[in-house]
């Protein structure tokens, strides 16, 4: 029995079909246009083959709540063609079979749980960190959901009294997506992040952000294992300054595991989200 998963991004879209192990058969990527123009490659796609369930892990906002008459649409973003695009319905009506729908960093935060870094762990926290920041969390195998679902990255950090960027969410200015994300370095520094790996005081700083936000979602959701992910993150010297302010934000006061294996990048690499997709679909059957 085979399965489909489609991991929706801002920029692309991949598709994949796999087994129940999370083995991928087949997947193919398709640019993010409008959904008139992506959505029928999309269904052709899963169209060949006889699929159990589909998993959908989406850019968000999305309506998560099963309850909302708009369950399963994006909902307030501004890329065009998408706002309120009823994601879930339309995959549903054209394959005929049960969807599995969340966000794309809940997915993600899925997949690592079951076969990636933190597999056979009870949570994880899967952030993020690329043309926004995201964060997903899993509770044993229960994606967190509330009201909506998580917006980690729109948490607020202390500034570095000596960083007078502006930031640059069009919501809040300077929340932690705002001084952090990949536009912000960007524009902060005047090049982007992969042509600045040579600046050690580039990256202190995004570890400065990014411990605080960690530290934070540490104290709230007690996540057994972070996982970061995305473009940024690709600088992987990043890592340990994180965990060094870390060490120094928290002083002792709860009982980390060892910071090497308690704050890491993806084990199942970039497959994170898809795998998490082929996971939602095996949760929707
Ligand atoms: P998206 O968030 O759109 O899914 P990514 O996770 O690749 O895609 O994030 C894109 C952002 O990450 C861009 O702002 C880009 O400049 C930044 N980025 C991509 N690769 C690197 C890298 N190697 N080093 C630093 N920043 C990077
Ligand atoms: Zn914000």
């Amino acid at each position: 029995m085979v399965y489909g998963a489609i991991e929706a991004g801002g920029t692309k879209f991949v598709c994949a079909v796999g087994d129940e192990k999370g083995h991928i058969i087949e997947s193919i990527q398709l640019p993010t246009k409008t959904p008139d123009e992506t959505m029928p490659s999309v269904i052709d796609f899963f169209k060949r083959y006889e699929l159990k369930a589909l998993g959908i892990g989406s850019f968000g906002p999305v309506d998560v709540n099963k309850e909302s008459l708009t369950y399963g649409n994006i909902t307030s973003t501004p890329k065009p063609g998408w706002r309120d695009f009823p994601f879930a319905r339309t995959m549903e009506q054209a394959l005929k079979i049960p969807i599995g729908f969340n966000t794309d960093v809940n997915a993600a935060a899925l997949g690592e749980l079951t076969h990636g870094a933190a597999k056979g762990l009870g949570s994880c926290l899967y952030i993020t960190v690329g043309t926004g920041i995201g964060g997903g969390a899993v509770v044993r195998n229960n994606m967190l959901q509330g009201l909506s679902h998580p917006e980690m990255g729109h948490i607020l950090v202390r500034r570095l009294p000596s960083d007078s960027y502006i930031g640059k969410c069009p919501y809040h200015g300077d929340c932690l997506e705002g001084l952090a994300a990949g536009p912000a370095i960007e524009e902060r520094w005047g090049k982007k992040g992969a042509d600045l790996a040579g600046q050690p005081e580039v990256w202190e700083l995004e570890a400065y952000y990014l411990a605080q936000a960690l530290m934070q979602y540490i104290l709230i959701l007690s996540p057994e294992k972070i996982i970061l992910g995305g473009g940024v993150m690709k600088q992987s010297q990043v890592f340990p300054l994180i965990r060094e302010k870390l060490n120094e934000l928290n002083n002792g006061y709860i009982a980390l595991p060892e910071l090497a294996d308690f704050i890491v990048p993806p084990g199942l690499g970039d497959q994170a989200g898809i795998t998490g997709a082929l996971m939602l679909a095996l949760a929707a059957e």
